[in-house]
């Protein structure tokens, strides 16, 4: 069975590094591609390097067979980094003058995903301000160009909405990535397109109000994400304990995404198969792709 991660930050720098090693871990899991989102100017040529780099980590990792495939001595395949890039709107405020044309630059060289862009009212002393109007110009620039678009929106949904609405948007639709909002407001979302992205965290007792929005996500518009090194799965689920690089702080590791997909199997009542085909459907209708890509 093959696993798609629609949402993480590989190149978040409390991986210390440890890219390769993780890559090659998820690809043991099954983990067929992934969606590595950066999130401010500073981190988009990491994840553009993680892009272009991710063939070199499979040729390295895997010995050459005469057939061309991508299959390792162990039997695992590398997965497939699909690099997304955006202002997040924790750092909209550090944006430089020329942060737009350089964004356009980096679309240029890998057209392949915007995120992740979106608003935020819930962060303690984070301005609000400016987010709007960069939110907006992201979101532009994905609907011109038609690519996928990977949204965080916290306290601030009900603007989010006006300006999905009022706003172009990708025809092929977007992201609301870990979505929080109410139950009520989903069918109006995915009538604008929306896909819905479940973390592990939402396994956590206390989310239940985040479970039950959920319970109303379209079948066709469920996607699952990690969000690694974030969103943690509760202790007794996560398979992958992983510490930042500090040492400090217990975090995400990527290769929990079966782990995430299990939960999500049990919150549908549904065989794990059957999920996974409906997700990887979803997966390729909004960021593209397919079984033999
Ligand atoms: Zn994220």
């Amino acid at each position: 069975m093959k696993f798609y991660d629609a949402h993480n930050h590989l190149q978040d720098d409390r991986f210390g590094g440890r890219q390769a090693e993780l890559i090659s871990a998820c690809g043991c899991e099954g983990v067929a591609c992934m969606v590595v989102n950066g999130a401010c100017e500073a981190d988009w040529p990491q994840v553009l390097a993680l892009g272009e780099e991710s063939p070199r980590i499979r040729a390295a990792a895997t010995p050459a067979t005469p057939n061309g495939d991508e299959q390792s001595a162990s039997g695992a395949s590398h997965p497939r980094i699909l690099p997304s890039f955006g202002y997040h709107p924790w750092y909209v405020h550090e944006r430089t003058g020329d942060w737009l044309k350089q964004l356009t630059s980096f679309l240029d060289k890998i057209p392949s995903a915007v995120g992740e862009i979106g608003l935020d009212r819930w962060k303690p002393d984070l301005p609000y301000e400016g987010q709007e109007e960069v939110f907006s110009a992201q979101l532009r620039l994905a609907a011109e160009r038609n690519l996928p678009v990977s949204i965080h929106c916290l306290q601030a949904w009900g603007r989010m909405h006006e300006i999905l609405k009022t706003g172009p948007r990708p025809a092929r639709g977007f992201l609301l990535h870990s979505y929080g909002g109410p139950k009520e407001m989903v069918k109006s979302f995915a009538d604008l397109g929306a896909y819905f992205s479940l973390p592990g965290y939402y396994a956590l007792e206390r989310k239940e109000r985040q479970r039950e929005a959920f319970r109303h996500v379209p079948p066709e518009r469920l996607l699952i994400e990690t969000d690694a090194p974030d969103q943690s799965l509760p202790v007794e689920r996560n398979r992958f304990p992983l510490m930042d690089a500090a040492g400090g702080k217990p975090i995400n590791h990527p290769a929990n995404l079966p782990a995430v997909y299990a939960f999500a199997a049990e919150l549908f009542g549904e065989q794990l198969e059957a999920l996974g085909a409906r997700v990887e459907a979803n997966f390729f209708r909004l960021f593209g792709g397919s079984t033999t890509t």
